[in-house]
């Protein structure tokens, strides 16, 4: 028997409400199947306290209407000539290319102004605008009939300034070319300020309790319990694992049935708590009063063990999804 590893719906729900009274509702992020969990399972969970969804292409989309009605919004341009279905999914789509442009701009004709998402980021990696395009692009945007929801991503605390600087700007100029921009949002978990909430806040990692520095009061949402299979009293056994750790004499010691093959990182052993950490069992020194079973719970840190196991923590909480 293999270890439970849950999310907890209430931890969930109540850290949306933290992010929220930053100032501006939650778009939640589900993209790669919600991290690792299941993007119809968080909507589930998240649907009667969330803005909208962010998910990252038309599949993610589709996989994930089943589970809602409410506004899904996508980070990347959708396939050329696939806009007509994204739109029919009830997707807001991004466009970032004159080509994605040209055939909203199309589409606008046949069913009427709808909302495209256009972002305006200096970095590669997104499908945005970079800053000195965004004038020319505002001017082809005019007359077409859509309205704009604006945003950014604030990929580093150095350069979040010039970055909200060229969201402000962007937003002038297309209000200036006579284009409606019905939204603004940048915040992502790890920029959530109140200053940066605007009108929504794309939160991820932060529902399942990472800050990265955000200013807000989350919990950890994951539960990994584990079965104790074998126990050791003190002094028993001198050795732990594949033999590089001693055991503390005068503790006793459990063999856990979890592993990394379950998503718990090997470099949690940390030789006070964690002995070692094999595919499928882990051994742990027993402490007076704590629960041994229990490998994750509600006092842990997302951030701390993620810097503990030396890895980001998106990839703590993808890791130990169901597999
Ligand atoms: C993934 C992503 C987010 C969410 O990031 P978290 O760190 O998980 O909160 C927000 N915005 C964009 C553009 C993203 O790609």
């Amino acid at each position: 028997m293999g270890p439970q590893i849950e999310l907890e719906g209430d931890v969930l729900r109540a850290n949306v409400s933290v992010f929220a009274a930053l100032g501006a509702p939650v778009a939640a992020v589900v993209k790669h199947d919600g991290y690792g969990w299941g993007a119809r399972r968080l909507a589930r969970e998240l649907d009667g306290v969330v803005e909208s969804y962010v998910v990252a292409d038309e599949d993610e989309l589709a996989a994930l209407r089943p589970a809602t009605v409410k506004p899904v919004r996508l980070l990347g341009d959708a396939q050329p000539g696939r806009l007509a279905a994204v739109l029919g999914l009830g997707g807001i789509p991004n466009v970032s290319t004159r080509e994605a442009l040209a055939e909203a701009a199309a589409e606008a004709i046949r069913r009427g102004s709808f909302p495209v998402r256009i972002g305006v980021v200096d970095a590669a990696g997104w499908s945005a605008l970079r800053p000195a395009d965004v004038a020319a692009f505002a001017h082809a945007a005019a007359g077409t009939g859509l309205s704009v929801e604006l945003w950014t991503h604030l990929t580093s605390a150095a350069r979040s300034a010039a970055a909200l600087e060229a969201l402000v700007a962007a937003r002038a100029a297309f209000e200036a070319a006579g284009v409606r921009v019905t939204s603004i949002d940048a915040a992502s978990t790890a920029s959530a300020r109140p200053g940066v909430a605007f009108d929504r806040q794309r939160i991820g990692v932060g529902l399942f309790g990472a800050r990265l520095g955000a200013p807000v009061d989350n919990r950890c949402a994951l539960r990994v319990t584990a079965p104790v299979v074998r126990r050791f009293a003190p002094g028993q056994i001198g050795w732990a694992g594949y033999g590089d750790l001693p055991v503390p004499g005068d503790r006793s010691v459990a063999v856990l049935r979890s592993g990394y093959g379950d998503g718990f990182p090997k470099k949690m052993v940390d030789g006070v708590d964690i002995l070692s950490v094999g595919m499928q069992y882990t051994t742990r020194v027993m402490h007076d009063g704590a629960d041994p079973r229990i490998l994750i719970g509600p006092d842990d840190d997302v951030d701390r063990l993620a810097v503990r196991a030396g890895i980001g923590s998106h990839e703590l909480v993808l890791g130990l999804a169901p597999r």
